[in-house]
Order: C-alpha cells, then sequence, then structure tokens
C-alpha cells in the first residue's frame, strides 16, 4: 500500500490499513490485518502485560504478528525480552528519525511469528518533536504502510495519555483495545478517551472502531472486581470480552525474566486466560469476518472490509459516549490547540459532533 492511499488532504477518507486487502477470504483471513492499538490513559491498568501476552498468544496460534512498543516506558520492549544493548533503531527513530519499520523491527522474538518494533525513553521527545512535523498526527500510519500487510495482527501498546504518540497510535489502528482494571474508578476516565477517539474519527481515521475492552486484574473472589465487571458490561455490552484476566502473581513476575508468560509459566491461570482471550478474538474476528462477507454478498458489493468491521463495530457505550459529548468541548479545544500548532496540510484532529463507536 502507497502511503498517499493514507495521508494529505484526504485523509479523512482513509481506509484502514487492512482494508484495501480484503479480498474477502474468510477464517482467520491471511488478507486482513487487524491493527489493535491497546491504549487507558489511566496508568498501570494492564496495557503492556497485555500487549505482550495478547501478541505472543497469537503468534503461538501461528498468527503473524507485529507487536509495537509505543511507550517511552519501553515496558513491552523489556517485557517481550529485547535488552537496550540489542537495539538498533526504535519507534522514535521511525517518528522522527526517518528510519524505515522494515529494518527496525526484530524478527521471530521469542517464536517463529513474533516481530517486535522496540522503543526506548527517547520516544517522550516524539510528543514535542513531532508538533512542528508535517502529518503529525499521521505519521505511524506512514511507517506502518509498507509493512503492514505482512502480518495478521499488528498489536500497539500505547503510553498512559493521550498525547501526540497516542493520537498518532490510533490513527494508525483500526479499532482500539481497552483494558480495564477492576478497581475502583475503573470506568472513570474513558469518556475522555472515547472523546479522543471520536476526535481521530473525525479527523484522520474515520474508520477507527472499539475492538472491546478487556477486564483486567479481576478478582472474583470480591464484590468490588464483580462490580466493575457488571458496570463496564452494562456500559459497554458486547464489547467486553467474555473472557477476563485474573489478578495473578506470575503475569507480574514474568516481565522481570523477558518471558512472555505462556514461556514463563503456561499452565498459570494469567497463560490460560491470555490464550483464551486471543482465541476469543481470533473468533470474533473470524465471525465478524463471515459477517461483512454475506452482507456484502446480498447487497452485491464487494470488498470494504474496514467499513464492515467499523459498523459491526457500532452500538455501545451510549452511557460513556453521553459524557464524552459533555466533555467534548474542553478535550476538543486541547486537540484543537495542537493541531494549529504546526505547519500541518492535513486536517488534523478536529473536533466535531462524535460518530456512533
Ligand atoms: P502504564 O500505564 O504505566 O503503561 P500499563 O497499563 O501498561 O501501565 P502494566 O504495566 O501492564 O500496566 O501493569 C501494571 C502492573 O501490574 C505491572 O507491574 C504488571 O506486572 C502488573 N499486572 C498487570 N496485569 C496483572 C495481572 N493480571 N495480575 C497481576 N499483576 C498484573
Ligand atoms: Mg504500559
Amino acid at each position: 500500500m502507497k502511503s498517499e492511499a493514507i495521508g494529505g488532504p484526504g485523509a479523512i477518507r482513509a481506509a484502514p490499513l487492512g482494508a484495501a486487502r480484503c479480498t474477502g477470504s474468510t477464517l482467520y483471513s491471511r488478507a486482513v490485518t487487524h491493527v489493535l492499538a491497546i491504549a487507558n490513559q489511566k496508568g498501570g491498568v494492564g496495557k503492556t502485560t497485555t500487549a505482550v501476552n495478547l501478541a505472543a498468544s497469537l503468534a503461538a496460534a501461528e498468527q503473524r504478528t507485529l507487536l509495537i512498543d509505543g511507550d517511552p516506558q519501553g515496558n513491552a520492549t523489556s517485557g517481550i525480552g529485547l535488552t537496550r544493548e540489542a537495539l538498533g533503531a526504535t519507534v522514535y527513530d521511525l517518528l522522527i528519525g526517518g528510519a524505515v519499520a522494515a529494518e527496525a523491527r526484530h524478527r521471530a522474538v521469542q517464536f517463529t511469528h513474533l516481530d517486535v518494533i522496540p522503543a526506548t525513553p527517547d520516544l517522550a521527545g516524539a510528543e514535542i518533536e513531532l508538533i512542528a512535523r508535517h502529518r503529525r498526527d499521521q505519521a505511524m500510519r506512514d511507517v506502518l504502510a509498507p509493512i503492514a500487510a505482512e502480518y495478521d495482527y499488528i498489536l500497539i501498546d500505547c503510553p498512559p495519555s493521550l498525547g501526540l504518540i497516542t493520537i498518532n497510535m490510533l490513527a494508525a489502528a483500526d479499532a482500539l483495545l481497552i483494558p480495564v482494571q477492576c478497581e475502583y474508578y475503573a470506568l472513570e476516565g474513558l469518556s475522555q478517551l472515547l472523546n479522543t477517539v471520536h476526535l481521530v474519527q473525525q479527523s484522520v481515521n474515520e474508520l477507527l472502531s472499539i475492538d472491546g475492552v478487556l477486564l483486567t486484574m479481576f478478582d472474583g473472589r470480591l464484590n468490588l472486581s464483580r462490580q466493575v465487571a457488571a458496570d463496564a458490561r452494562e456500559y459497554f455490552g458486547p464489547k467486553v470480552y467474555t473472557n477476563v484476566i485474573p489478578r495473578n502473581v506470575r503475569l507480574a513476575e514474568a516481565p522481570s525474566f523477558g518471558k512472555p508468560i505462556i514461556l514463563y509459566d503456561v499452565t498459570s491461570a494469567g497463560a490460560l486466560a491470555y490464550m483464551a482471550v486471543a482465541r476469543e478474538m481470533l473468533e470474533r474476528h473470524r465471525s465478524a469476518s463471515a459477517a461483512a462477507e454475506r452482507r456484502a454478498s446480498t447487497s452485491g458489493k464487494s470488498g470494504s472490509g474496514g467499513r464492515e468491521r467499523h459498523a459491526q463495530a457500532s452500538g455501545p457505550a451510549d452511557r460513556v459516549r453521553e459524557e464524552a459529548v459533555r466533555r467534548r468541548g474542553a478535550i476538543g479545544q486541547q486537540a484543537s490547540d495542537r493541531s494549529s500548532g504546526g505547519d500541518d496540510e492535513s486536517p488534523g484532529i478536529v473536533p466535531r459532533e462524535p460518530t456512533a463507536l
């Protein structure tokens, strides 16, 4: 795919990275790349743990997977076993330094089917340096375009913020996976995240959708955990993954050994849970593709996998979204301020009425 297909003034109409390759094949189709940003601006909710372990589980299931560390903390990089000395080009070099993804990726990291693009604390500088860049909110999209077709899944670990790095990751993604920790105030702030999603949809990535919500650090013995899970299912309906990730000490230990949980302790509750989530994800995507195929064949239209995924993804989160609409003004203003900071020809992040998720 050429980068002009996803940038410039026409960016608002851009297809997702996977869409142009949707040839209508089914069952864990290799013709469609799912680009998932794993994001929640709340810190410590399990984004990185999910990115690393879901990527490992998908790769173990022979899905060609690329894990991108989009967080200057570099936790996904070390968690998957890459040491600082082994790193060449990083996400910072891709976004700012003109490096190309095909050269920055580490091939077959721990699994035959797992590639990784690492990050270091340098990436923090990109938050500022991107502001003055042309196509500042689409840099990651441009970087991924040449290699996306090589993968079934691209998982991007986002930082705990809604700044320009996260916006870049959302602009490059087909969908957002939101880990929600089963703790106090778990859902607080999600309206802000959803509002950012709306802003990205309305400016650089119209087809961004919500893939799902993943409940993390669940402890079935605690009323609190059960209550948070019930609230999330009420707000987000079937978007919430049926499988939950339990609080499990082995999951917390694994990163210090630079191993995903399925290599650290495959029989642990954490490993079983991430493998179950990976299976559920594959099944969901397979059903969505099959439904899209049926719709396409009935309507006589072909092709637009991304649009179909988007349509299929609409519906839930009304209450959270209503709150998002209420808060839209303030957040939209911040984003608008960012947009007016450089000489970008792209529409940037412009606040408008939100569309359905
Ligand atoms: P940040 O916002 O800082 O990037 P994060 O959302 O990526 O954080 P993680 O780093 O994945 O969150 O997890 C935060 C901490 O909780 C880590 O120490 C991690 O090992 C631990 N942790 C994550 N998930 C679990 C779990 N299911 N059970 C036990 N510990 C967990
Ligand atoms: Mg993290």
